[in-house]
């Protein structure tokens, strides 16, 4: 099971894997906090917008080959300008849940799955937004009513991130980098590298699946993403990292399931 915020974060962060997965026979489910109705888009924030994100969500699960997609149905908390928790955030804001309550309700969707393994964000969530902070309080929690036996943090590790992202910004120098300078995790606490080049297609159709998020003002993190020509792509976007919290410092794995060596 797939946790994450917002439609599109799938696309970025754990599409590759997602697609891997499925191809390898498991049941892949992805579940979003919210309908993500206060992101950036030309569509004015609210009710359609997040009609028109959801829509998108489900042509992206597809693409991967997932077997369900839930909505819990939370508000977008939206992102402060400048960064941390909007003051006009909607009243069921994701960030202002019931801990507890949030946790519940997706143990029992992991309980009903008999899910072997969620993924979260990192502590940080990410880039710092509100929403994803919460997805890794209230994934961790889940797990753990559900007894779910792997949880992994999805993340990106930082380094040939901001290496990728510099050569990126060469032609398209008005690309902001500065907040991808603290983001996500160093390279040393990264447990799992997957290589997913091989599910790159399947990747890049679910990040063009989310048409609200990627056109628009050209500097749009999703909208310069897709710019990247093919080859290049399958070297930025070839890995998916997760950390594993508790393995030894060094971990190296190469795919989700794989047993971490004892001792
Ligand atoms: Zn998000």
């Amino acid at each position: 099971m797939f946790f994450h915020a917002h439609p599109d974060d799938e696309a970025l962060l754990t599409a590759g894997t997602m697609a891997m997965l499925a191809a390898q026979g498991h049941r892949v489910v992805l579940v979003v906090a919210t309908s993500g109705e206060r992101g950036q888009a030309d569509l004015a924030p609210g009710e359609a917008l997040g009609e028109a994100r959801i829509a998108e969500l489900y042509k992206s699960a597809a693409a991967l080959g997932c077997a369900r997609v839930v909505n819990l149905g939370y508000g977008d908390s939206g992102l402060a300008p400048g960064g941390g928790i909007a003051e006009d955030r909607p009243p069921d804001a994701f960030i202002d849940a019931d801990c507890e309550e949030a946790a519940r309700r997706l143990a029992g969707i992991l309980a009903e799955e008999e899910a072997d393994l969620l993924t979260v964000y990192d502590p940080a969530g990410g880039y710092g937004h509100p929403d994803h902070v919460q997805v890794n309080r209230v994934g961790g929690r889940a797990a753990e009513i559900a007894g779910t036996p792997v949880v992994l943090e999805a993340t990106v590790n930082r380094d040939p991130l901001l290496r990728g992202l510099k050569l990126v910004r060469r032609f398209y120098p008005q690309l902001d980098i500065r907040a991808f300078e603290r983001a996500y995790s160093p390279g040393e606490e990264i447990t799992h590298r997957v290589n997913v080049r091989r599910f790159a297609r399947q990747k890049r159709a679910s990040m063009a699946a989310h048409a609200t998020q990627a056109t628009g003002a050209d500097t749009r993190t999703l909208g310069v993403m897709l710019k990247v020509p093919g080859p290049l792509y399958r070297l930025i976007f070839g890995t998916e990292w997760y950390v594993q919290r508790g393995l030894p410092p060094g971990t190296r794995l190469r795919h989700p399931f794989e047993v971490p060596p004892k001792g």
